[in-house]
């Protein structure tokens, strides 16, 4: 058994059939948890769609409304990269509650993980790259409605810039964005995030990994936030389709490990949303995923150390 939860519903596969998004992922990730003993089924809890007035405070009302009645121009529909259907909403809803979940199991127990979510593409106005609704700023701005929390830091480690999560939370001080992305890659411009890191063509884990901990490093020297949600996308990975870096599975372990660790010892709640992955073998995509869960066990388990030693 997990020492936080799991959050993941069957309707968040999209649907997409053969397509690089993968979306089959999530029901494989849960599984694969399942079947090697990593979580158990009582680790897992089944969000409700998100409310539309959850979604509203991120997303405009036309844009909602388009999405909701089937109304969307072939032109917005080309931009999101996914083709539109029922099923596709509903999946995007859900995701979004699962994110907002995802942040309230994280205030209590200090962790947990969306089996899903992180479509930081998402704009208020538009969809785009494979990206509808923006699940983490919902949350965020559910959990700040309900007075949870004040400030929120979203540190987003998938190799494409977090252009939603910039334009949506650009100019608000109680929302620190860091991305670290490659630079020559979509989304083309990249509307500034608190932090932008944009990185090189080709680096591998040594160089990506000294970055990282120099921005998580003066991230948390510069913002204390309440909650910080993880944009954990495996598409930094050397065989990505629709990634440039060269970061290998232990790489990428060690970069989970690293936000973790920053987190906690700032003692910041995380919540993990999953983002992109689009490896050539779906099973490293797959791999790439259940290790960001193992990595939060842990830090969960070195948590619990730490906090056993100081009663003792
Ligand atoms: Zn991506």
């Amino acid at each position: 058994m997990l020492p936080f939860k799991l959050i993941y519903h069957e309707g968040y596969d999209l649907n997409l059939g053969a397509h690089v998004f993968p979306s089959q992922k999530y029901r494989m990730i849960r599984d694969t948890l399942l079947q090697d003993g990593i979580a158990a089924a009582e680790d897992f809890f089944s969000p409700e769609p998100a409310n539309d007035q959850d979604v509203l405070r991120v997303h405009s009302q036309e844009y909602v409304y388009k999405l909701k009645t089937g109304t969307l121009s072939q032109t917005e529909i080309l931009r999101m990269e996914v083709p539109y259907s029922r099923k596709l909403i509903e999946a995007c809803w859900l995701a979004a509650g699962g994110s907002v979940l995802a942040g309230r199991c994280a205030l209590e127990d200090g962790w947990a993980a969306n089996i899903g979510g992180g479509f930081h593409h998402a704009c208020p106005d538009h969809g785009e790259g494979f990206c509808v609704i923006h699940d983490v700023a919902v949350a965020i701005r559910r959990l700040q409605f309900d007075g949870a929390i004040e400030r929120a830091m979203v540190v987003d480690a998938d190799v494409h810039q977090g252009n939603g999560t910039a334009v949506i939370f650009g100019g608000d001080l109680d929302v620190y964005t860091l991305s670290l992305h490659q630079e020559h890659n979509y989304p083309f411009p990249k509307p500034p995030s608190t932090v932008d890191v944009d990185l090189p063509d080709g680096i591998g884990d040594e160089q990506y990994l000294a970055i990282l901990e120099k921005h998580l490093h003066q991230a948390f020297h510069d913002f204390s936030p309440n909650i910080v949600f993880y944009v954990a996308g495996a598409d930094p990975y050397r065989e990505d389709q629709l990634g440039g870096l060269a970061l290998t599975l232990a790489g990428l372990a060690r970069r989970d490990a690293l936000v973790f660790d920053y987190a906690r010892r700032n003692e910041a709640p995380v919540a993990i949303t999953l983002a992109g992955g689009y490896a050539r073998r779906v099973a490293d995509t797959i791999a790439i995923h259940v290790g960001t869960i193992v990595a939060a066990r842990e830090a969960a388990r070195h948590d619990a150390d730490r906090a056993k030693s100081r009663v003792q």
